[in-house]
């Protein structure tokens, strides 16, 4: 990295929702913004989490002067616990995210991390940046733009942002400090896309509870609530407008609690009524309390889902009952949802959605929004990040028609220059998501959930032989299906694939029946033809060769003949 350049490097985040890993580079140093996970959709079976890969900057982690934090979201601090490690640098964020992460850093016992907790405009260095968070309000407390100043031009990291006229929680969005950091002169804009597709203005929390308020009056009998834990002005509305409905609140979830202490330890929720605790909220009358639980997403291990099997230790609902889903639903999460919904609705459960009443606002920009803060930072250069290709690229037109000089199109991995000179992609670094499976980090890529995929939509097919040393067959060859074929379906199928077997390798010629592979090749395309499989089913055909030698059949005669 030549002394004269700042770079910009995405290694999560542009081309997806979810995963945020952004590296400035400067005279040598690096400076990362963010650091975040995502959760595993089906193409990943077995998987939870994912990760950005951090191998370019773990290979030069003594460059790394330090993490910035924008906010407590898992998609831009998540993957901390698991990465920090590889890269043991500092961490700059405000107190509401250093509350977050030290319970999460404790669970998952790690020690010794460096963290300096700063207060929104303070202006601090981090290696050869001199940076500042600005607040924005967004659906967490304490988000943030970082504003960094370097000797080759100024840059602005939105972060995840929306400009909500009445916030109920913290402070607004940092218009002034937004506009007075654009009038020092901004080379680049690195910025949210969410929402880019949305016209109009993202709405308030503030009118959500006016919303909730209506409705939670109205309703009879028990209610559960839920949304984002991290979400602490929708659970303060939850809890305001409870009370006003008559009702106490208690809390479910291992990450609601969390929160909620998170939130109190730094000064936040402290004029809400008291929280009832589970058992003695499962003993008021129906009408007299609401759940706030987690789960909103389906996530099959969390509250909502325990009380919708009826398998929660206190909670049960009964016909009658409502759960208001207070949040959106993620892309990729529909099936799940949908079937959470179902299992309540049949179950005679009301459910209320975003798609049904008014009780959800995003957390992002939408267009009127978005506008406004090109208008204030009047940027350079605009370079779309946190969005799908279809958000980035109408990002980048939107940028455009707004008369920014330079929209930059960046994907995970682009090592760009911002300056000196016109922006640009001048190379490729490495990149990639990993896995946590079995305590291990692994590539997305890997063979084994290619394997995985193949066998959940396919099956396998399995094959024992047992061959002579001239590679003759010993014994009738054993062979079970799961998932690929039902060998009892069709009378005489078995048969058949027992003789297809035995066929294709007493057809084989002397040196190809003392080959594995040759072997295998031959069984796998036996029991295709068999099974009659089309062109499309491919199971796993694992076929299992043991040779005895001659040495080893005496031994296995004289062992089975009576001495
Ligand atoms: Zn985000
Ligand atoms: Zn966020």
């Amino acid at each position: 990295m030549p002394d004269g350049e700042l770079l910009f490097v995405p290694l999560g985040g542009a081309g997806e929702i979810g995963l945020n890993l952004n590296l400035y580079g400067l005279r040598e140093q690096w400076l990362m913004v963010d650091l975040g996970l995502s959760f595993a959709d089906e193409t990943l079976p077995g998987v939870e989490i994912v990760l950005p890969d951090p191998t370019f900057i773990a290979e030069r982690s003594e460059r790394l002067s330090g993490l910035v934090l924008t906010h407590a979201h898992e998609d831009h601090f998540g993957a901390v616990p698991y990465l920090w490690p590889r890269l043991r640098c500092p961490i700059w964020c405000t107190r509401f995210t250093a509350a977050v992460l030290a319970r999460k850093l404790e669970d998952a016992d790690i020690k010794g991390v460096e963290v300096h907790v700063v207060e929104p405009g303070e202006r601090f260095t981090v290696g050869p940046f001199d940076c500042s968070l600005l607040h924005v309000t967004h659906s967490i407390p304490e988000s943030h733009a970082l504003a960094l100043r370097t000797p080759l031009g100024n840059v602005l990291h939105t972060g995840d942002w929306k400009l909500d006229p009445a916030p109920l929680v913290g402070p607004l969005t940092a218009t002034d400090d937004l506009e007075a950091f654009g009038r020092e002169g901004v080379l680049a804009m690195v910025a949210d896309s969410t929402n880019i597709l949305n016209p109009g203005t993202s709405g308030s929390e503030a009118e959500v509870r006016d919303s909730l308020r209506k409705l939670i009056g109205t309703l009879p009998n028990r209610v559960v609530l839920t949304t984002f834990a991290s979400n602490i002005a929708r659970l303060e509305t939850a809890m305001h407008v409870a009370n006003e409905a008559g009702r106490m609140v208690a809390a479910v979830g291992r990450s609601m609690h969390r929160m909620i202490d998170a939130a109190r330890e730094v000064g936040y929720l402290e004029d809400v009524p008291p929280l009832l605790d589970e058992r003695a909220a499962s003993e008021l009358p129906r009408d007299k309390v609401l759940w706030l639980a987690t789960g909103c997403q389906g996530e099959p291990r969390a509250a909502l889902a325990r009380i919708a099997a009826g398998q929660h230790p206190t909670v049960r609902l009964e016909p009658g009952d409502t759960v208001i889903f207070s949040s959106k639903i993620i892309p990729g999460n529909e099936r799940t949802l949908y079937n959470l919904h179902n299992s309540l609705i049949s179950r005679g459960i009301e459910v209320i959605t975003e798609r049904d009443h008014f009780v959800h606002v995003s957390g992002h920009p939408c267009r009127d929004e978005v506008e406004q803060m090109y208008h204030w930072i009047r940027p350079e250069i605009a370079i779309p990040v946190h969005g799908e290709a279809r958000h980035l690229h109408e990002h980048l037109a939107f940028a455009r028609r707004l008369g920014v000089p330079q929209a930059l199109e960046v994907k995970n991995g682009d090592l760009a220059r911002l300056a000196p000179g016109p922006a640009m992609i001048i190379d490729e670094v490495p990149t990639g998501r990993l896995v946590l499976e079995n305590d291990q980090l692994i590539a997305a890529e890997d063979e084994v959930f290619r394997a995985r995929r193949r066998l959940m939509n396919h099956g396998t097919v399995l094959v024992g032989l047992v061959l002579d040393q001239y590679g003759g067959i010993l014994a009738s060859p054993q062979v079970s299906t799961f998932g690929a074929a039902d060998l009892e379906r069709a009378p005489g199928l078995r048969d058949a694939v027992l003789h297809e077997i035995e066929d294709a390798v007493e057809a084989l010629d002397d040196d190809a029946v003392m080959d594995d592979e040759r072997v295998r090749i031959a069984v796998r395309t036996a029991v295709r033809r068999a099974l009659r499989l089309a062109r499309d089913r491919r199971p796993i055909i694992e076929v299992q060769i043991t040779r005895l030698g001659r040495e080893a059949l005496e031994h296995l005669l004289d062992e089975t003949e009576p001495a």
